[in-house]
């Protein structure tokens, strides 16, 4: 994460880390009305992590609700390598031993892994700016996105 980037910023990514979208599609997206806000769009071929910063504060279990947040800072690093990036994100819970991808967690913030993100500096207007884009890139895309908030 680069040092000069502070404020707060809204992500979105898709639910479903394999998706992908056609130009044309992303196209429409840039093209949405972002309320006078400049999105940017992330396009990787290798996984990476959207954190929520400060905004960070737990993740626990989707089974059993167990907080694993020291366990999941040992599985992020055991799920990356310096020379592929995030391969694997599959690890083993340490409460009930159930096989989990880690974009499954649930965090609090949300967090998550992706290959697109959209990324805007939140303004005054983001709680209209946000329902309207989450409307809208389900109808354009017609995938469920999760909504990242981050602060640096
Ligand atoms: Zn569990």
């Amino acid at each position: 994460m680069a040092n000069t980037m502070s404020g707060n910023f809204i992500r979105f990514i898709p639910e479903n880390i394999n998706i992908n979208f056609c130009e044309n599609t992303i196209e429409q997206i840039l093209n949405m009305d972002w309320n006078n806000n400049v999105p940017t769009i992330h396009l990787s071929e290798q996984l990476l992590f959207a954190d929520a910063g400060q905004y960070f504060e737990s993740a626990k279990c989707p089974k059993c609700d167990f907080n694993v947040t020291e366990w999941w800072g040992s599985a992020m690093d055991s799920a990356y390598s310096d020379k592929h990036g995030f391969l694997n994100i599959e690890a083993t819970t340490p409460c009930c031993g159930i096989k989990i991808s880690l974009h499954d967690l649930n965090y609090h913030y949300a967090q998550g892994f992706h290959k697109i993100m959209i990324e805007i500096a939140l303004d005054s207007n983001c709680i209209a700016v946000i329902e309207n884009a989450t409307f809208k890139l389900l109808d354009i895309t017609g995938a469920k996105w999760r909504i990242i908030h981050a602060r640096y």
